[in-house]
């Protein structure tokens, strides 16, 4: 595990509040780590694999006089959310969660797929964000001795669309992301939490890579109505959106930011 930031203690810094923003080293993740840490949150930059990605998303927050740590972690092993959780804990108190690490692979129809595919994918996409789902609520709800906060999970609008003889388990992941921010979003509304999820479209950033289709954002536009891919950016403001103050009566509920796709 990488540590970097302030290095300080919850006793030093008293209440910080601290945002965890699972895959927060690249692509969406990134634009919103940059953005809670503008608003005061101290910012826990989760990633998998690629330390030097996450190194500058913490130096660039220290540039811009926030703070920051990164701590790597693979989501889909129960050990390592522990370890991200516990982090986090000696850091101050979780106010946020962006439940955004999420993968997936190279176009294929479901009788092409193996089962060790299925199982990647559906460990780091659903048994992911429910463990860290989990964790948040243990911390944040009042009936834990907690004083809320919110989550916002990132679905996709493949969870609508299927993505038939793309990745049909890819959207099948995302469709259950759909019913953990329904279903927790009802059951923890009454303890201080808002669930909530963004639904983006076709956003610019290095996931598509992962299909082997290269180019395949901007080989979707026609099919956009707003004729472009969205930006890691628009999605990070819709989720700065879902943790402020402004969004105080939503919860449970999915929104699509996908340039009027789904
Ligand atoms: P991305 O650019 O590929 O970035 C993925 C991030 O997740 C990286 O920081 C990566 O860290 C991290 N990550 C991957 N596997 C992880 C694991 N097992 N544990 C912890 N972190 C992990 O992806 P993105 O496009 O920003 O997508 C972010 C989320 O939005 C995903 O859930 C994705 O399904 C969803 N989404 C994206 C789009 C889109 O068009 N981009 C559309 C709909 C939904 P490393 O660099 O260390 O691997």
């Amino acid at each position: 595990m990488l540590v970097m930031g302030t290095g300080t203690t919850k006793k030093e810094q008293g209440m910080t509040n601290v945002a965890i923003v699972t895959g927060g080293s690249r692509g969406i993740g990134r634009a919103s780590a940059l953005k809670l840490a503008k608003t005061g949150y101290l910012v826990v930059v989760n990633y998998a694999s690629n330390a030097k990605a996450a190194d500058d998303v913490v130096a660039q927050i220290m540039k811009d006089g926030g703070k920051a740590v990164a701590v790597q972690g693979d989501v889909g092993k129960e050990a390592d959310v522990l370890t991200l959780f516990a982090t986090s804990d000696k850091l101050g108190q979780l106010k946020v969660l962006v439940n955004n690490a999420g993968i997936m692979d190279t176009q294929a129809r479901l009788d092409e797929m193996s089962t060790e595919r299925l199982k990647r994918i559906f460990d780091i996409n659903i048994l992911g964000s429910f463990l860290c789902a989990r964790e948040a609520v243990k911390r944040m709800s009042t009936k834990h001795g907690g004083t809320g906060g919110a989550i916002v999970n990132l679905s996709s609008a493949a969870a609508v669309m299927g993505a038939p003889a793309f990745g049909v388990e890819y959207a099948a992941s995302k469709s259950a992301i759909d019913l953990l921010t329904i279903g927790l979003g009802r059951e923890v509304a009454a303890e201080g939490i808002r669930v909530n999820a963004v639904r983006p479209g076709i956003i610019d950033t290095e996931i598509h890579d992962s299909s082997g289709i290269k180019g395949r954002a901007k080989m979707m536009r026609e099919q956009i109505p707003i004729k472009r891919e969205g930006t890691a950016d628009e999605v990070a403001d819709a989720i700065l959106w879902l943790v402020s103050e402004q969004s105080t009566y939503v919860a449970g509920t999915v929104v699509a930011v996908a340039g009027g796709r789904c």
